[in-house]
């Protein structure tokens, strides 16, 4: 054992440098990187500055949007520099309105950092992650009254800079925007204005998360649940012409929309690095009566989703049906261990996706009337590519149930296994087993 000790040391020794370099960054690495004290400090100083309503205060130091807009710069400032950050600072001023919710135009800014991706083949496409920054109080016109929004949505702020601060050194394929937008309660101007922008820089969104409301535990008949989060998707695509919804209908899809695709990819890939948590896939687009962020990704065929804390604790919301009462949107309802966690499941499951191959195009099925079912697809011209996985569940399924991984090929039958039951799709695989999203079929073959 000596001799083994000693011999074990001496070629420790002799090891080439390389040998000796820190082991890569592994997503558990990042997931243990995550600190509830800095998503609690977030939390603190922007409901410190009392309303961050869009209308309110733009020059005060102490108080309103302009002050909590400056002191965000700052933060995002900072994390470009960090020993070895890639992070580059993202600003974007706009003006918006008059509408609805908007009585006069005015002059908006969506801040974040965007993490550029190094496959130059890819540099056009990106996965974005969005929280708005302004608050409410009851009423959505009013720009003076205390709108702390510590929860709505300083939290989602505070899980934006969180992420950026986890992931300021990775080198993913593809590029990663973290942007805090600007006028959420007024029916999503800054989310627009980034969509537009990104489709207007010939950006493809290959996949968009939505954090609004992160970091509240308790529900409205006071029980606590800080043991799940919500994924909120379409199950049929936001848009769709009438050829893509007879040939989803004669597929029977209708659960398979891209950003419930996503929905399940962040479960799959959260509840390996949070232990005792449920990434809960709602089978609907949003929480009822609402349409969040994410929508106007989705509009433009993004796989979207929204991330919200399991319980909503409606007597203490924005809209919380106590017109003229104060806001109790206070820091002490956010609860930082418990948005620790849907930051970790973010994070890995977002810098996986942008480190994983291509997806697969084309996905086609046929095998009606046979014991076996066979699928087709095009792989794109990614070289990192080295295998596909097929999933499958039974009809009446709401997860994956099987994954089986094949050698890089463009089709592949499965013996027994007929198309009348199951929902099938494929994702592209490279060698250290990262997976694209999976595609479901889009054309049926008789
Ligand atoms: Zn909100």
């Amino acid at each position: 054992m000596r001799f083994l000790a000693c011999l074990g040391l001496a070629l420790s020794l002799a090891a080439p440098v390389a040998a000796r370099q820190p082991p890569p960054v592994t997503l558990q690495d990042l997931a243990v990187k995550v600190e509830s004290a800095r998503l609690s400090r977030t939390v603190d100083r922007l409901a410190s500055f009392g309303t961050r309503h869009t209308l309110s205060d733009p020059v005060s130091t102490r108080r309103g949007i302009g002050a909590a807009r400056r002191w965000l710069a700052g933060e995002l400032q900072a994390l470009t520099q960090i020993p070895g950050s890639r992070l580059v600072q993202f600003e974007d001023a706009f003006t918006a309105g008059p509408g609805p919710l908007l009585p006069a135009r005015a002059d908006l800014v969506n801040l974040g950092v965007l993490l550029p991706g190094t496959d130059l083949r890819r540099a056009r496409q990106a996965l974005v992650v969005v929280a708005h920054y302004d608050s409410r109080s009851n009423n959505a016109m009013d720009a003076s009254s205390d709108a702390p929004g510590a929860v709505d949505n300083a939290s989602g702020v505070a899980l934006l800079l969180e992420m950026a601060t986890v992931l300021a050194a990775e080198k993913p394929a593809v590029s990663i925007y973290l942007v805090a937008t600007a006028g959420g309660a007024q029916g999503a101007l800054g989310s627009a204005r980034l969509a537009s922008r990104l489709k207007a820089e010939g950006i493809e969104v290959l996949g968009m998360a939505a954090a609004d409301c992160v970091g509240n535990i308790l529900g409205p008949d006071g029980g606590k649940n800080g043991g799940a989060m919500r994924l909120f998707s379409d199950g049929v695509p936001a848009q769709e012409s009438e050829g893509q919804k007879k040939v989803r209908e004669l597929l029977g899809t209708e659960n398979d929309g891209s950003g419930r695709e996503l929905a399940r990819y962040l479960k799959r890939c959260g509840e390996r690095f949070v232990e005792n948590f449920e990434c809960v896939v709602m089978l609907r687009r949003d929480r009822l009566g609402y349409l969040g962020e994410q929508a106007v990704f989705t509009r433009e065929g993004a796989p979207g989703v929204r991330v919200s804390e399991y319980a909503d604790p409606f007597d203490r919301m924005a809209q919380d049906g106590r017109p003229g009462a104060p806001s109790r949107d206070l820091p002490s309802s956010f609860d930082a261990g418990y948005c620790a966690k849907i930051t970790r499941v973010l994070t890995t499951g977002f810098r996986q996706l942008a480190g994983a191959p291509a997806g697969p195009q084309n996905v086609g099925l046929s095998g009606c009337g046979t014991p076996d079912a066979k699928l087709w697809w095009t792989l794109p011209d990614d070289p990192r590519i080295t295998g596909v996985v097929i999933y499958r569940r039974r009809a009446d399924g709401v997860q994956w149930q099987q994954a089986r991984a094949f050698p890089k090929c463009e089709s592949q039958v499965l013996p027994g296994i007929g198309t009348d039951n199951d929902v099938f799709a494929v994702a592209t695989l490279d060698a250290q087993n990262n997976e694209s999203l999976p595609v479901t079929p889009g054309s049926i073959e008789y």
